[in-house]
């Protein structure tokens, strides 16, 4: 039986991980203290011999060394994660993000286990190529905007992940997410399919930021664990970055529209100018879209859900949660 030990397993997308691993067979201990992630994301699987919840801080390094150890698989997942969020938090995002990483990855190497590091395509940053692949340039903007400082510790953490590959031989795969999306994400930081499709269901205004043409690809949970398991169980998949999500693509105020049409919801569309929804000088980006090209000739991963089937997904489990 295969052991991971998953980082920031309450979360939205580690609960879905974790979930997939007990289901697979493998022993898992989740690691997450609760600031973001929720209990009753994992308390289904807690009646589970093979599932373990450590509710404790990535930071606390004897307790990160206690759980990686006999592990073949840390998933790294545990980060702040949201604008929102970050906007809002900017020095523990920091602190989690790269102390904690380096907690982490260090306990990885020292127990010798594979190191799967959750990253993001905020490390893009505003390059405005219409597809990003993972060696293109990363372009980032003034040190006084938060957003950027998130981009900033993710990929040092990329880069702190290649070199543990380099210099001390640990097995690494980095994950690129973009847009990764389903049940049990929360809007509280700032998602905007959990923010739209709660606004509809309570017939409040769907608020869109800008002018709502800025575009996005929103992959479903599951696929996403898919590609990720695959490239896991792939030799090739070793000391690479990889994007994962969806190429399929859609504007936000589209993504509104579909939203308000698929709950039949009664709500308005309101348009918010960037400033007063976040501070002065907040930067978006335009478009952004995953080359899916090195994963799909690694393990040949093609995501099979659509938007539409996603954002049903998305309003059954807020319709059920509501009950
Ligand atoms: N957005 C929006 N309304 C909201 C929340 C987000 O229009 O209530 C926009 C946001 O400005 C961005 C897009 O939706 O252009 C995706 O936002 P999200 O925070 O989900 O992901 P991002 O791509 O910014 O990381």
């Amino acid at each position: 039986m295969k052991k991971a030990l998953v980082t920031g397993g309450a979360g939205f997308i580690g609960s879905h991980l974790c979930e997939h691993l007990v289901r697979s067979g493998w022993q898992v201990c989740a690691i997450d203290n609760l600031s973001t992630g929720r209990y009753e994301n994992i308390e289904h699987l807690e009646s589970k011999k093979q599932f373990r919840f450590v509710k404790g801080d990535i930071m606390d390094e004897k307790l990160v060394d206690r759980c990686a150890k006999g592990i073949d698989v840390v998933f790294h997942l545990a980060a702040a994660v949201g604008v929102r969020y970050i906007i809002d938090h900017p020095l523990e995002s920091m602190i989690t993000n790269v102390h904690g990483t380096e907690i982490v990855i260090r306990a990885a190497a020292k127990n010798k286990t594979m190191f799967v590091l959750a990253s993001t395509s905020e490390v893009y940053g505003k390059n405005e190529k219409v597809f990003f692949s993972e060696d293109d340039d990363r372009i980032e903007g003034s040190t006084t905007i938060s957003r950027w400082s998130y981009a900033c510790t993710k990929a040092l953490d990329e880069f702190m992940t290649l070199a543990y590959h380099r210099e001390k031989k640990l097995k690494t795969i980095i994950f690129r997410f973009f847009n990764t999306c389903g049940p049990r994400q929360t809007g509280r930081y700032g998602m905007v399919i959990p923010r739209f499709v709660t606004q509809a269901l309570e017939g409040k205004p769907i608020t869109v930021y800008g002018d709502g043409r800025q575009r996005r690809c929103f992959a479903y949970v599951g696929d996403v664990i898919d590609g990720m398991m695959r490239l896991v169980a792939c030799k090739d998949a070793v000391g690479k970055i990889f994007n994962i999500g969806t190429e399929e693509d859609s504007s936000i105020i589209e993504l509104a529209k579909r939203v308000k049409a698929l709950t039949k919801s009664s709500s308005t569309i309101k348009l918010i100018p960037y400033e007063d929804a976040f501070d002065k000088g907040f930067e978006d980006m335009r478009y952004r879209r995953p080359d899916l090209t090195r994963i799909f000739t690694t393990v040949g991963y093609e995501p099979k859900t659509s938007l539409d089937e996603l954002l049903k997904k998305v309003i059954d489990y807020y319709r059920n949660e509501s009950k």
